[in-house]
């Protein structure tokens, strides 16, 4: 892509800005605490600081890719003990931990210089630790990092030379003061939302909220996790070393599920989705763990004595959470940044010239067979789909349709037969491959990526493609042009209206640059206004941009008004194949489609049933 002349600022500066503005408040309210309750106050801004320090690690992990992470206290306790065997005073260390190797023994480095070697210590970790664990998602990945706590803790746990075991570790230097604390808990709170709205935080995102549309749209689900994983695994790794020079001694305990639960809990409270939930959630929860405490003391109501009450914090805690799930499930502040809007909207780049794609090799699909068990849904089917052409593909509901689009796309994979573009055999590829070579879909059911705004939705296929930030946005501004959504860009894509939402799945596919673009059945559930106004703008699409079209749809009028060629599909066996007309005068088509009209209308009618319905898991 040749990148036009930039003008406007960078896309990443707003955000930046909100961040500082949020962590000038935290600068703000530190004071006031501070200045009112005296010394108590310092100690609870510092450790509200550094516990911040630690949601916001989190945050970057689990807000991002939506995969609840408990294992995140694992690096902060390797944090704790890597900068402790680094700092701690020679004489003390020697009494501590007789049996330290001589090459981790007596370096008495300053804290901010062991904090550099700390945050190295802590990639390392997670670049190993992320390898099997990016490849999970959903549940599986959260048991992973469960998994991953429980390794860390009993390595530790079991290594006595080094950390004495359960016993506590002690005189590591107390050099977390409130100063120390505030400065990390700032660059925090920039650091998490530069990630989250940087290029990797945004297809994060985007595979958080639609996997599969994500793979279809070239973005590698693993590569993102892993990446997250990395920057969160490496900022946690800091604050745990802040936790430890503030606590000054500890056990491998300090750092395990009690820790894990608390700081889960602050995530979910405050709304795992931004940053601003993270401060928030911190604060509550801390001012509710510090209201329970006082109740666990026991004490005296009149003339009512009552007792000590074990546990009472931990329970409130958790009570508190169910009830944010209950009501809120996003979270108290799940969508919207604090300062959102304050520094004007984003300004883009020119939009960046487009190359047109001047393909000449079709789409060949060659006995194209898949079965699942006990069905052929696609049973040798070829047929060839041309560039700069508009292909047709009818049958009625069930014969195959979305699933041959699956097929192609990678979704599925082929039972026999072949899927390539010129020389190149994509049948074999993995779903972000066949994207990456030129295909690119929508879904009968929509699949947005609802959390993302119209715009980046669209910006998605873009960065996938190593378009950079400002580039995707302007590119994603012009798609959305092209499919009648100007100025739709900055709201939620769950906020739009049905048609809009067809379209704007339309305006991504398009971003992908695609050589080849299969549309299923865009056309479902719009109104004939909307039917016309979308036709009108996909018929020059493919001599516009050089690309061969996929069209699939049950309105036979609006098939026959867009298609130069149209393949007709039965019970997954292909049974015609002409120009429109030809077609429409085929006995075997009447007779499966045209000639049935009442199964038709139900036909029909099913397909708005699905498209209103939950989503299957892939169609
Ligand atoms: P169309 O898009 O033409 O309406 P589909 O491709 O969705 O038809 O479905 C074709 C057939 O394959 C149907 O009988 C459907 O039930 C079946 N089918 C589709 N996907 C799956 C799946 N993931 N597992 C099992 N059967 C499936
Ligand atoms: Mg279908």
């Amino acid at each position: 892509m040749k990148r036009a002349k930039m003008k406007g600022s960078h896309p990443l500066l707003k955000p930046a800005l909100e961040a500082a503005a949020l962590a000038a408040l935290l600068c703000c309210v530190t004071a006031a605490v501070a200045l009112v309750m005296g010394l108590s106050g310092q100690r609870l801004m510092t450790l509200y600081c550094v516990n911040l320090c630690a949601v916001l690690a989190f945050q970057i992990f689990s807000g991002n890719s939506g995969i609840v992470s408990f294992g995140h206290t694992a690096f902060m306790a390797v944090g704790a003990y890597v900068s402790a065997w680094l700092t701690m005073p020679t004489a003390l260390q020697r009494t501590a931990l007789p049996n330290l190797p001589a090459w981790l023994a007596g370096h008495e480095l300053a804290v901010p210089l062991a904090l550099v070697f700390v945050l190295l210590a802590g990639l390392a970790l997670a670049a190993l630790s992320g390898m099997p664990i990016a490849r999970l998602n959903g549940a599986s990945a959260s048991i992973a990092t469960l998994g991953f706590l429980i390794v860390v803790y009993s390595v530790l746990a079991a290594a006595r030379d080094f950390t004495r075991g359960n016993q506590a570790f002690y005189g590591v230097p107390r050099a977390t003061d409130i100063t120390l604390a505030l400065i990390f808990a700032g660059l925090f709170i920039v650091a998490a939302r530069l990630y989250k709205d940087s290029r990797y935080g945004l297809m994060m995102r985007a595979v958080r909220d639609n996997e599969t549309a994500a793979l279809t749209l070239g973005v590698s689900p693993q590569r993102m996790r892993y990446v997250a994983w990395l920057i969160s695994g490496g900022l946690a790794t800091v604050a745990g070393a802040l936790y430890g020079h503030m606590l000054g001694a500890f056990t491998p305990k300090d750092f395990y599920f009690h820790m894990a639960f608390i700081y889960v809990a602050m995530l979910i409270v405050g709304g795992m989705g931004t940053v601003t939930g993270a401060v928030v959630g911190v604060g509550l929860v801390m001012v509710l763990q510090e209201v329970l405490q006082e109740f666990e003391r026991g004490f005296t109501l009149g003339p009512i004595q009552i007792p000590e009450i074990f546990g009472v914090p931990i329970v409130g805690v958790s009570l508190a959470m169910l009830l944010v799930l209950w009501l809120r499930p996003a979270g108290l502040v799940g969508f919207v940044e604090f300062a959102q809007g304050w520094f004007g909207k984003r300004r883009l780049p020119q939009v960046p010239a487009r190359e047109t794609n001047t393909g000449t090799e079709p789409l060949r699909i060659e006995r194209a067979r898949k079965s699942f068990a006990g069905l052929t849904a696609v049973d040798d089917v070829s047929f060839t789909i041309e560039p700069g052409c508009v292909t047709g593909l009818i049958g009625p509901n069930g014969a195959g349709k979305s699933t041959l689009v699956n097929v192609i796309t990678g979704l599925y994979p082929l039972t026999s037969g072949a899927v390539s573009i010129g020389a190149q055999n994509i049948g074999v590829l993995a779903p972000d491959a066949v994207a990456r070579a030129g295909v690119s879909r929508t879904f009968q059911n929509i699949r947005l990526f609802t959390g993302l705004s119209a715009g980046e939705n669209v910006a998605i296929p873009a960065l996938a493609r190593g378009a950079s930030l400002g580039d995707a946005l302007a590119t994603a501004d012009s798609e959305l042009a092209f499919v009648g959504l100007e100025g739709a860009g900055q709201k939620r894509a769950d906020g739009l209206a049905y048609g809009a939402r067809r379209r704007l799945e339309i305006a991504r596919a398009l971003a992908a640059e695609p050589r080849f673009l299969l549309l299923d059945e865009p056309a479902a559930g719009m109104n004939p206004e909307e039917t016309d106004d979308l036709a009108r703008r996909l018929k020059g699409l493919p001599q516009a941009r050089g690309l061969g079209l996929l069209l699939i749809d049950h309105d036979l009028k609006f098939i026959m008004s867009m298609c130069d060629h149209v393949v007709v599909l039965n019970r997954g066996r292909l049974i015609a194949e002409n120009t429109p007309a030809g077609v429409q005068k085929n006995p075997a088509v009447i007779e499966a489609y045209t000639g049935t009209r009442a199964s038709r209308v139900s036909a029909q009618h099913n397909v708005e049933e699905t498209a209103t319905t939950k989503p299957r898991e892939t169609t």
